[in-house]
């Protein structure tokens, strides 16, 4: 029951609305992108990468699970890259103010329009005529020349007769007005438009599927007029059908008077609250098998606060611990990639030698996860008091000198050290500590080293720190 609450409230949390958010957000662009693009390879990359991943986590495959947790930085990376272009169109969407206002009532320009083209058709004259969205076309498009002029039947037949200069490439209208011809439009990247139709349709698909312009084409071969938005094309239109793509176009775009916003269309709004919906199902469901509670066995290591002073700790003592501890997936799994340590806090100990039972107590876990058992789950620790010894440097010396030469004297600098050592019995015996390795192979001269000192654990220099030592070696023949 408690559980279910807390997951009721995770669930409408603002952090769980802007998850969710940011998740079809992030749905709602892909689709958009694929849509326009026009290949599902990106998609099917995306898909696989999902499956791998689910897959890997099922079976606990820890490389891959690595490589996801830690290149996921870069993908989200990789994805905004490509998604770059679609999210940029609804920023510059976001802030455009439609440049021409037109009356609502009349619609003649969009007849006439409508009527020059199939005209044009009739006479199997090829033309395109470009009607920009929103969404700027300055840097898809390039070439062309400069017009600002009122669109008139003689105008747009003469500008497309085979026999003007002028007539290559497309006619810009911009509200009421054909601000420019002879442009050249981008052509199409993807393979939706059949090898059949030549540069023409190509370019105009290819402006369809990277902004939200309308381009009309007149097929000079097929005497047909094909309208282009949104990466799809619509072939064999009649004058009524052109005039009613103009319109509509100019509708959603918010170009007419007395319209501020442009207006959602009916399958952009579909796509957002499908994007919506995946997104709540996605989150929800990972939020469920997160709650899923699972048992690890995570392998820690042991902190030892240091004893009062006057104390130390002697013999064997355990470094690492198996901790067995259950708890929600999310948080074990948190708990795996950064591990507590035990704590033990030998400044409270006295002398002598006492068990310590390793229990929730000596970890910081997460409030859900809790301690089943620890493996070694004693640990026998012995504290021993520490007395001042002043203990001799021995040199430690290996193998033997080359030839017939032998050693004739040996000083060692300083030749002791005043240490702390453990009131044990073991500790009594000990009254020296040794340098490095000195090995005579290498000597055939009076040499002078340089060496560390070595000791147990237990025997620490009072000073704090080991002297350097210096062995003088003479040698006779
Ligand atoms: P049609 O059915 O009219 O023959 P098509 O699709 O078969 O069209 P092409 O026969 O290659 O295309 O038509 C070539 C003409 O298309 C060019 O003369 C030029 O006017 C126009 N065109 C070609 N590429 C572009 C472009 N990138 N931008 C604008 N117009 C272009
Ligand atoms: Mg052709």
């Amino acid at each position: 029951m408690g559980q279910s609450i807390a997951l009721a409230y995770e669930f409408f949390s603002w952090r769980a609305v802007l998850d969710v958010l940011l998740v079809s957000a992030g749905l709602f662009f892909l689709y958009r992108t694929l849509l326009r693009l026009g290949t599902w390879k990106i998609m099917a990359g995306i898909l696989l990468a999902l499956v791998v991943f689910i897959l890997s986590n099922a079976l606990d495959l820890k490389g891959i699970e690595w490589i996801y947790q830690n290149v996921s930085h870069v993908a989200v990376l990789g994805l905004i890259v490509i998604f770059q272009p679609e999210l940029r169109k609804v920023l510059e969407k976001a802030v455009s103010v439609p440049p021409h206002r037109l009356k609502d009532q009349d619609t003649e320009l969009q007849s006439l329009i409508a009527e020059s083209l199939v005209k044009l058709a009739r006479e199997h004259c090829g033309a395109i005529l470009v009607f920009p969205g929103r969404e700027p076309i300055k840097d898809k498009i390039s070439g062309g020349y400069q017009l600002n002029a009122v669109p008139s039947l003689p105008l747009i037949l003469s500008i497309f007769d085979p026999n003007s200069p002028g007539h290559d490439g497309a006619v810009i209208i911009e509200g009421n007005k054909l601000t420019q011809f002879g442009v050249r439009l981008p052509m199409s990247q993807s393979a939706r438009l059949s090898e059949e139709y030549g540069t023409r349709h190509h370019a105009a698909m290819g402006l369809a599927e990277q902004t939200d312009a309308l381009t009309l084409v007149v097929s000079e071969e097929r005497g047909k007029v094909s309208i282009f938005t949104n990466g799809t094309m619509q072939p064999g239109v009649n004058a009524d059908d052109i005039t009613r793509a103009i319109v509509e176009h100019q509708q959603q775009m918010g170009f007419f008077l007395g319209e501020t916003a442009p207006k959602i269309s009916k399958r952009t709004l579909l796509q957002v609250v499908a994007s919506l919906v995946i997104a709540v199902a996605f989150w929800s469901t990972l939020m469920v098998s997160q709650r899923e509670v699972v048992e690890r066995i995570l392998p820690v290591s042991i902190d030892y606060t240091s004893p009062t002073e006057d104390l130390a700790l002697v013999g064997e003592k355990a470094t690492e611990v198996k901790l067995h501890v259950t708890g929600p997936k999310s948080d074990i799994d948190i708990l795996a990639i950064n591990p507590p340590s035990v704590k033990i806090d030998l400044s409270k100990m006295a002398k002598g030698t006492q068990t310590i039972i390793i229990t929730s107590e000596n970890i910081r876990l997460p409030k859900g996860v809790t301690l089943l058992d620890a493996s070694p789950q004693q640990l026998k620790l012995t504290l021993a008091a520490m007395t001042e010894k002043n203990m001799a440097i021995t040199p430690q010396i290996i193998g033997k000198l080359p030839g017939n030469l032998k050693i004739k004297k040996i000083t060692v600098t300083p030749d002791s050290v005043l240490v702390n050592v453990p009131v044990t019995r073991e500790a009594k015996n000990i009254d020296e500590v040794l340098t490095t390795p000195i090995y005579l192979e290498s000597i055939s001269t009076d040499s002078k080293l340089f060496c560390k000192v070595i000791a147990r654990p237990s025997i620490q220099p009072v000073a704090k720190r080991w002297p350097d030592v210096e062995v003088s070696i003479e040698l006779k023949e």
